[in-house]
């Protein structure tokens, strides 16, 4: 199942089930527990991110050829840092430049985004994906001069803006994922392709990171595991760095999944 969130004309928040048509169905319940359908047409006024995350566990460096790219040798332990719930986005709503406490060097990444369904600690690897209630895309918007320059050797500051998580356009059930690790990843800035690659080169896999991030961890229903990025990013093009700029469009597109679309606007 293809799940949205939306509200309906009145401002009403609900999960509706995509069909084949585009057209979606209202769904009622519990996403973690109990998601029935109607049958009822889902009024989409304004569609929202899946889901509003517990907390958004991310991982760094997760790509062979971008760790490469990156100058860095890959991890020999996945490189785990945190974005606060602050930075959700939904889809088609703006990526904010930030002015205050300004950046120039606002960068895309994007991102298969695990979205945990059951609460779990210890996992196995071979029983991580039983905890997974599905997929979505992301973009771990980065601005890399505060994360790499003016953090203090922490990656939290150049990630945790506001709108620098945009999720969406759909969460994907497991069933229609059986493995996650095979799954074409791009990212279209103003149309065109500046990332295209395949999970398939995870240095982690999705149950590996799952195996990782839940030891002596409990992880909630909700925790939003970002699973790194493949090369390309603006910060590694030739010869000159590409950031985003004020009127750019951002999409993040995963085979079976969707796009994730969203216009880039400076923070007002
Ligand atoms: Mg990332």
């Amino acid at each position: 199942m293809k799940i949205i969130r939306y509200q309906d004309p009145r401002g009403t928040i609900h999960h509706a089930a995509l069909q084949p048509d585009g057209s979606a169905l209202r769904l009622e319940g519990d996403l973690y527990a109990d998601l029935r359908p109607t049958g009822e047409r889902a009024e989409v006024a304004r569609l929202l991110a899946p889901l509003v995350p517990s907390s958004i566990l991310c991982i760094g460096l997760n790509y062979r050829r971008h760790a490469a790219e990156s100058g860095l040798k890959p991890p020999e332990v996945p490189v785990l840092f945190v974005k606060g719930v602050n930075t959700l986005q939904h889809p088609n709503e703006p990526i904010l430049l930030p002015t205050h406490l300004r950046s120039d060097e606002v960068d895309y990444e994007c991102e298969l985004a695990v979205v945990i369904g059951k609460a779990c600690k210890n996992v196995t690897r071979d029983r991580a994906l039983d905890h997974v209630l599905g997929y979505t895309c992301a973009n771990d918007v980065s601005a890399r001069d505060w994360q790499l320059k003016k953090g203090g050797g922490q990656w939290c500051r150049g990630k945790f803006f506001d709108t620098f998580a945009p999720l969406g356009p759909c969460l994907v059930t497991t069933d229609e994922i059986p493995d996650p690790n095979a799954l074409r990843i791009r990212t279209l800035l103003n149309g065109e392709a500046v990332q295209d690659w395949s999970t398939d080169d995870m240095i982690f896999d999705v149950p590996a990171l799952i195996e990782f991030l839940s030891g002596s961890t409990t992880l909630l229903p909700g925790t939003v595991i970002l699973t790194g990025t493949p090369h390309g990013v603006g910060m590694a093009q030739k010869p000159e760095p590409r950031w985003l700029r004020a009127g750019d469009t951002v999409s993040i597109e995963i085979e079976r999944i969707g796009t994730l679309t969203n216009p880039v606007r400076e923070e007002a």
